[in-house]
């Protein structure tokens, strides 16, 4: 038998794999749901996403796996009408289609000329695969993503380009990050599009483990290799024996369960791997108050950092999760913000931000707060070789996966989780993979 310890994407994706090698594979998750910052949770009708919320067409190892599973038919093409807010006015542009940056009144000829020259450069340089932690790790010399996105685009279009696609995105400033990810994204930009699951993120996960094991409510304290079995410990006190085991849990949790397995350095590289917190304010209009407004994305831009990173908005007429006629948006909210603001204010500055955005005179929505510790795993100069370096210490029968292998995103995870089970089948002496 082999365990999965986690039910994220990167524990389905790890149990599809071992699943379909012909493997008796067993899934454990510790809360009540499979699915981790990939799930859907159903309010009234409406479909709310507690993590993440599209793909992309970069996510290849994502979209092979659900094709695999006969879940590919329930992605749909998703081209969100964007609009950058300056505070006095919004500025309509879609990120899959670059040429819109070019119609951006704040962006003068040169940064114009300088935008299309290094998108062209992006092309054709060497870049690193976005999703590998291998690959990032080779291309990773060090430097920030702010200085390097400053001193190649200019302070305009880091502001208006680069800022506010990342932020949202991985809720924490640009100058946290390193620049493997923005390299290799840059060289795929041109050919970028969004993906949805008509019926939630939630699909993913559920897709990948129809015909898998899962236990619930589950929670897994050690992991103790042998030399040809390993023992899995739950905290309820029961034993499992095991030919190989993936722990996808979030860095700390894997740092926990595998300590018996893992020498100093690798102990603390992953209880020290950053993670941003994220609250997301979640409001509901059954009757939606601008039906005439078009925006799917609602995006500060200028100088930051800001509390509010960005916002989500679904209505009927583009997204499968509302109810007909009604409306609703998603607001996510700095690591700081999360830390420091109630959810009342939270709510009141989301609120305050699709009203000036959208229209006065709201009519007041129901709203919903969701918050997250480790909601975001970050990734600064020298993340990924630290990573590269723990997963390469483990013991030929455990495996580890998780986005913090990498950096935040269902793609990374999915990878990770598949590599993992590649690996186990590996080292286990698999015939047919
Ligand atoms: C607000 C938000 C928005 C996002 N938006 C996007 C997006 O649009 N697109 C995108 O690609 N990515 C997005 N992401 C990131 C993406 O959701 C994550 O990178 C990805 O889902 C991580 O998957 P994972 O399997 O590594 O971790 P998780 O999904 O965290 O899975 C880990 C699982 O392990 C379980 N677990 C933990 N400890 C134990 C234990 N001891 N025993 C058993 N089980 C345990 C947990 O309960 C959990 O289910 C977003 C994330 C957030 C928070």
């Amino acid at each position: 038998m082999y365990v999965v310890i986690g039910g994220g994407a990167a524990g389905c994706a790890a149990a599809f794999v071992l699943q379909r090698a012909g493997r008796d594979v067993t899934v454990l998750e510790a809360t009540a749901d499979i699915g981790g910052r990939t799930r859907t949770v159903w309010r009234d009708g409406f479909g709310v996403e507690v993590g993440a919320i599209y793909m992309l067409n970069s996510y290849e190892r994502a979209l092979a796996l659900l094709e695999s599973a006969g879940a590919a038919d329930s992605l749909e093409a998703w081209s969100p009408l964007a609009g950058l807010w300056d505070g006095r006015a919004l500025h309509p542009m879609r990120y899959d289609y670059i040429p819109s940056f070019f119609t951006l009144p704040m962006l003068s000829v040169t940064d114009k000329l300088r935008l299309m020259w290094r998108a062209l450069q992006a092309v054709v340089s060497p870049a690193p695969e976005p999703f590998e932690t291998d690959s990032l790790a080779a291309f990773d010399r060090g430097e920030d993503m702010e200085s390097w996105a400053r001193r190649r685009l200019g302070d305009t279009l880091f502001e208006c380009f680069v800022r506010p696609l990342i932020e949202p995105s991985f809720g924490t400033d640009c100058r946290d990050l390193s620049v493997p990810y923005l390299q290799g994204i840059m060289k795929r930009a041109h050919r970028a599009k969004f993906f949805l699951p008509s019926g939630g993120m939630g699909e993913l996960c559920a897709a990948l483990t129809r015909d898998v094991k899962v236990e619930l409510q589950t929670e897994v304290e050690t992991v103790d290799a042998g030399a040809d079995k390993v023992e899995v410990t739950t905290s309820a006190g029961e034993v499992l024996t095991a030919e190989g085991v993936v722990v996808a849990t979030d860095s700390t949790s894997t740092a926990s369960i595998l300590a018996s397995s893992l020498d100093g350095d690798s102990r603390r590289t992953l209880t020290s791997a950053p993670y941003t917190s994220m609250a997301h304010v979640n409001l509901r209009w059954d009757e939606d108050p601008w039906p005439d407004n078009r925006f799917e994305m609602l995006l500060p831009v200028g100088p930051g950092p800001r509390p509010l990173l960005g916002t989500i908005v679904k209505t009927s007429q583009t997204s499968r999760l509302i109810p007909h006629g009604s409306r609703m948006t998603d607001s996510y909210f700095s690591s700081e913000a999360t830390r420091s603001l109630s959810d009342e204010e939270l709510i009141s500055i989301a609120l305050q931000h699709v009203a000036d955005i959208c229209g006065r005179d709201v009519p007041d929505p129901v709203a919903e707060v969701f918050s997250m510790d480790r909601a975001l795993a970050v990734s600064p100069p020298g993340h990924y070789r630290a990573m590269k370096r723990v997963r390469d210490s483990l013991p030929p029968r455990i495996g580890i996966a998780g986005d913090y292998l990498a950096h935040l995103g269902v793609e990374t995870a999915v990878v990770s989780g598949e590599r993992a089970a590649q690996r186990l089948l590996t080292a286990c002496g698999n015939p047919s993979w």
